[in-house]
């Protein structure tokens, strides 16, 4: 049986425990059916963020309800599961809570043991969050977010801190990798340099780009055909042509107004159509609207490939990035392929096969490091691989970073050879995008009768050095 827990220094509602905010991880976190927030308290937000940055899922996808005297659709609200306006819900009121968060719990305690440890990956965090919840997330406009948007039940899972991904940023990556699938909500245009959303649309003059123009409306005088600005027919009595002198009424029986005209009074050039540019508040670049970036702003539900990734491990992440390039096969295909290798070597004593393993440390630190760069990056690492493989070498990704290498009519010096070329490769690949590069380990053998393959992987991950 699960309860609520209120975080707070006051008195809890009846039936509640209280924990401390620094023991937040301390603590059972399977017995928590929601946590409470906001009772004299005035850093609502932060308890939030507090709890949606905690590394274990047992913690950080805990339903969050804000109790409140009277509800505002403050931050805090919105970025909550669900709002009480009430200072002390009674005991029945809490449990149909309980009863209410019971499939966002039961999900989390789905999760493998040591899936439920501490996930890093802000990405991977967004996605098990939209699982749990199982709804679609909408934008929502602000100002406190240089994005313009923001989706307020996300926003707490990610940090604020400078050169991270952002979460609009994350959320589209999530979306490249079919992890997510967005319903077209609106447009936004975004400055091109900086990202950010504020940005001032401004008419200039076409020929010195001065931003002092004045529109005026043309006016046409039937009777004499004299055609010009407004101003010019503008008396103290009204209308007055300046050609023939004749007063105008009446519009649409004396004259029209067919277009606006522009004055210029920087070099007093007249024009019909002005220049249009943009302006960052943010970074203050102007250019043309064209060349500013323009989004489309989604609300977001998880696909069922992002369904089992979010059940699965975040390592999937990546073997999809790497799959879209590498034909990757399952592993037990490869194995497979092994006996019927083992066979034909034995019958063709000419012929070698080799087999290799590779694996990378750290891969999901890395994507971090990475932040904005890491599709990208990940591309090119799937891309060193393609160009040293041959279209006969067979490679399948072995759990969550390690590859297993198939390499026919490739005896084990070559196979060596092949494997430092692939190092060397994603050593110079990645020197020059991370500061701390992963540790790539790889060992090759010759395919023989006695070989055990998941022996030499085996040894391959563990060795040091
Ligand atoms: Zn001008
Ligand atoms: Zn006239
Ligand atoms: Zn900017």
């Amino acid at each position: 049986m699960r309860h609520p827990v209120y975080l707070g220094h006051g008195q809890p509602p009846a039936g509640c425990k209280t924990w401390g905010q620094d023991t937040l991880d301390k603590n059972d976190a399977d017995s928590v059916a929601f946590f409470l927030v906001g009772q004299e308290t005035t850093e609502v937000l932060d308890q939030i963020r507090h709890i949606r940055g905690a590394e274990a899922p047992a913690i950080y996808l805990k339903p969050i309800v804000v109790l409140t005297p009277s509800a505002s659709g403050s931050p805090a609200e919105q970025a909550a599961d669900a709002v009480v306006e009430e200072r002390t819900p009674d005991a029945p009121r809490l449990e149909r809570m309980v009863d209410r968060f019971h499939p966002i719990n039961q999900w989390i305690a789905s999760l493998e043991r040591n899936a439920l440890s501490a996930d890093g990956d802000p990405a991977f965090r967004l996605l098990r969050f939209l699982v749990s919840r199982g709804e679609e997330v909408t934008p929502v406009m602000t100002t406190a977010s240089p994005e313009g948007f923001t989706y307020p039940t996300l926003e707490p899972l990610i940090s604020q801190r400078a050169q991270k991904p952002s979460l609009l940023e994350t959320l589209s990556f999530l979306e490249n990798q079919q992890l997510v699938s967005g319903r077209f909500v609106t447009k936004a245009h975004f400055c091109s340099h900086c990202g950010s959303a504020f940005l001032n649309f401004k008419e200039v003059c076409p020929d010195c780009l001065s931003e002092d123009i004045d529109a005026d409306e043309l006016i046409h005088h039937f009777r004499c055909g004299h055609v010009a600005p407004q101003s010019d027919f503008a008396t103290r009595d009204g209308l007055t042509c300046p050609k023939c002198d004749r007063e105008l009424r009446h519009i649409g029986v004396d004259y029209d107004k067919p277009s606006v005209v522009f004055q210029c009074n920087n070099c007093h050039n007249r024009f019909q159509s002005p220049s249009v540019v943009s302006t960052c508040y943010h970074c203050e670049r102007t250019v043309e609207p064209e060349q500013q970036t323009l989004r489309r702003i989604h609300a977001w539900t998880p696909t069922a490939i992002g369904n089992s990734a979010a059940v699965h491990g975040m390592e999937q992440l990546f073997m999809r990035v790497i799959d879209k390039q590498l034909n990757l096969w399952s592993l037990d295909a490869l194995k497979q392929f092994v006996e019927v290798e083992k066979a034909r070597n034995e019958r063709y004593a000419k012929s070698h096969t080799s087999v290799a393993v590779l694996q990378f440390e750290h891969l999901s630190e890395m994507y971090i490091q990475l932040g904005r760069r890491a599709q990208q990056v990940f591309a090119e690492l799937a891309q060193v691989l393609t160009s040293v493989l041959r279209r006969s070498d067979i490679i399948a990704p072995r759990g969550d970073s390690t590859f297993v290498l198939v390499l026919p009519e490739t005896d084990e010096e070559q196979a060596q050879r092949a494997l430092e070329r692939i190092d060397e490769g994603i050593s110079t690949l990645l020197a020059g995008n991370l500061e701390s590069p992963p540790v790539l380990r790889s060992s090759a053998r010759l395919l023989t009768a006695e070989l055990d393959l998941d022996q030499l992987v085996e040894t391959t991950v563990t060795s040091h050095g």
